[in-house]
């Protein structure tokens, strides 16, 4: 903002406010006319208080205390660092344990280790890496797929069940 320098006499007290309410350093100007207008008096009284206000911190405790708030400041800090710290080791100890399950259920099904063969746009096997795209993992297929084929297999005997039913009478006990 470039504002011409007003002459000593006739000032324009509303543009001296408007530009101090704006943020800026009025008081070379305030200082310079300070007295040579008697009716600008209320005024600059009123932006000088303004201005010793802007400098107060925004409570009215003792400065002397001012080393305590700051301590005080610090520790709530510390502890939100620390509770955000705590709860990311938390979410990244779920993600690896998720990481590992996701791992060993692609190798036991043949499939994508990335998106399982869900996603065209995956660089691994661009959407075509589903269950049987590689050969499984015989650990992990013993362990996953192996009972859930039973477990199909003996439904299948069973014959096609009411729609209702739950998983207990499904076992038949
Ligand atoms: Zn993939």
């Amino acid at each position: 903002m470039t504002t011409p320098t007003p002459p000593a006499t006739g000032l324009d007290a509303q543009d001296l406010l408007r530009r101090h309410l704006a943020g800026e350093d009025v008081s070379d100007v305030l200082s310079e006319l300070a007295g040579s207008d008697p009716s600008l008096a209320p005024v600059l009284s009123l932006l000088a208080k303004r201005r010793e206000d802007a400098q107060e911190p925004d409570d009215d405790s003792d400065p002397a205390d001012a080393p305590g708030r700051r301590a005080a400041e610090y520790e709530r800090h510390r502890l939100l660092v620390e509770s955000v710290s705590a709860q990311v080791d938390s979410l990244t100890e779920d993600l690896a344990r998720m990481q590992q399950t996701f791992d060993e259920l692609a190798g036991a099904l043949g499939a994508c280790p990335v998106c399982l063969g869900d996603n065209p746009a995956c660089q691994l096997c661009h959407g075509r890496g589903g269950p049987g795209w590689i050969p499984p993992q015989p650990a992990a297929f013993v362990r996953y797929v192996v009972p859930a084929i039973r477990a199909h297999q003996y439904a299948r005997a069973r014959g096609p069940r009411p729609a209702n039913s739950t998983a207990t009478e499904r076992t038949g006990t």
